[in-house]
């Protein structure tokens, strides 16, 4: 029996000309490594065999009610406008309601070549594959918003990049696919009727309770304001943060050379595309504001006359660096024992960073070790740690259960990046135990798990992966 996905495309049912209809293309022995049977349930899939899963999820096999199609888009990558973009080796292949109420996209990623491809193959190799399958489900764990991983499928052909890897599909779910650069594009080209139309399904979409442009705006300023500190609270550096990898609904999306810190340093870039270090761990809020400006900019396109919405655009725009501090000061007092930071402890957090910076003090280790007075030992100078303290003991006299905050704020593990590549070199070997117990691990974050002490542990020095690729 195939399987029934009970699909309600709304997507699909726009114009033409916001996507194009393609199928996924067959691959040659569908092998599947991993299956979300959690997501599963709630998007309402019904069981299957794993053959049965594995044609689907890899693109052999159509399951009855989807209509497969690549997204148009353009966007700004490291600052240059790309006039189009789109689903290069990404297949949506439909929408369903889950058992929560909420819309969610189907989405197969390296399923082959679309109209979209430019000089790309369409598709993806195992290990940036299996890595956004456990970092997406990593950061869902952490309680970020994010898009989901539901299956990794293995193709059985190869795919060639700096050598010749294994290739796989993944399929991705999402609240949606609509980026900036899926705005950008239509008030790129002048036409104003398509990008009315789609503002209206963003709205519709996403923020039903939003007034027109400007108030879609502003809830995607205010959602991606909070997403960016949540992403500074866990040390998480997206890579890529073109406005085309920038998603409306808020999510975290696009999965590529995305590292966690260890160590903690503000400059810390891991992409190895990303030479001039545009988003490094601390430009990610500047970066997030200047693609809500991308935003603000395309969306004034659809008024007859941009000036009278200019003044508000920009306060929307100008709005968004207060908005991010104040996520920011709330989430990092969490994690010093703070249950609601004032403006005044942001001094209290910003010395401890500095200090950790200056130390080479591990990110997530440290503040997991606070409650526990262990921080210290993260630091190459101790006293530094101890100077800080002091303050910071004096201000927690004023909170009523900090250790108890502290514990919900910190997460006792995250994938660190060694053990990613740990996990991709194992998996290419044909051993998928590693990706197995990462999952399992990192699907707790917030608890102590002895057994997993060497996942929680910082790279020692030899061990230390400073550098991503995509
Ligand atoms: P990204 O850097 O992942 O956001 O991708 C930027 C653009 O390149 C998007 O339009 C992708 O669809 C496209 N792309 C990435 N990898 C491939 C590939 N292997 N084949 C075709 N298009 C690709
Ligand atoms: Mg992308
Ligand atoms: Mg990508």
């Amino acid at each position: 029996m195939s399987l029934h996905i009970p699909f309600d495309n709304s997507f699909a049912r726009l114009p033409s000309g916001f996507y194009a209809a393609q199928k996924p293309h067959p691959v040659k022995a569908p092998r599947l490594v991993a299956w979300n049977a959690r997501l599963a349930g709630l998007l309402g899939l019904p069981e299957q065999s794993e053959a049965e899963f594995a044609e689907v999820f890899a693109g052999n096999r159509l399951p009855e009610g989807a209509e497969p199609l690549a997204q148009l888009y353009s966007g700004h990558q490291f600052g240059q406008y790309n006039p189009q973009l789109g689903d290069g080796r990404a297949i949506l292949l439909g929408e369903v309601v889950g058992l929560d109420g909420v819309r969610r996209d189907i989405q197969l990623k390296g399923a082959g070549r679309t109209p979209f491809s430019r000089g790309g193959d369409g598709r993806a190799w195992l290990g940036p594959v299996l890595r956004e399958y456990v970092v997406s489900e990593a950061m869902h764990a952490l309680g970020i918003p994010t898009t989901r991983a539901l299956a990794a499928v293995e193709t059985g052909e190869e795919v060639w990049r700096e050598s010749i890897l294994p290739g796989a599909v993944l399929t991705r779910v999402a609240r949606s696919h609509l980026r900036v650069g899926t705005f950008q594009v239509f008030a790129a080209r002048g036409d104003v009727a398509s990008l009315k139309q789609l503002t209206d399904y963003g709205i519709a979409r996403h923020y039903p309770e939003a007034d027109g442009p400007m108030g879609l705006l502003s809830a995607v300023g205010a959602a991606q304001a909070e997403l960016i500190a949540s992403w500074l609270s866990v040390g998480f550096i997206h890579g890529v943060m073109n406005t085309d990898n920038s998603s409306i609904s808020g999510e975290t999306i696009d999965y590529g050379p995305c590292a966690f810190l260890d160590v903690y340093h503000p400059e810390t870039v891991f992409s190895s595309i990303d030479r001039g270090g545009r988003y490094a761990y601390a430009n990610q809020p500047d970066i997030a504001v200047w693609n809500l400006a991308q935003l603000a900019t395309a969306l004034i396109q659809q008024y007859e006359d941009p000036q009278v919405v200019v003044e508000e655009a920009t306060r929307i725009v100008h709005a968004m660096p207060g908005q991010i501090h104040r996520a920011w000061l709330r989430r990092f007092g969490a994690k010093i024992g703070i249950a609601e930071a004032r403006e005044e402890d942001a001094g209290l957090i910003g010395d401890l960073l500095n200090r950790m910076a200056e130390n080479r003090a591990d990110f997530t280790n440290t503040f997991r070790a606070l409650p526990a007075g262990k921080a210290r030992d993260q630091f190459t100078d101790p006293a530094a740690f101890d100077q800080w303290a002091e303050g910071w003991r004096a201000r927690l006299a004023e909170e009523a259960d900090p250790e108890a905050v502290m514990r919900a704020a910190n997460p006792a593990v995250i994938p660190r990046n060694h053990r990613m590549e740990e996990m991709i070199a194992a998996a290419v070997q044909g051993d998928y135990a590693p990706f197995h117990r990462l999952n399992a691990v990192l699907a707790r974050p917030y608890d102590d798990q002895p057994e997993a002490a060497d996942l929680a542990r910082a790279p020692l020095p030899e061990e230390v992966v400073p550098a991503t690729f995509c």
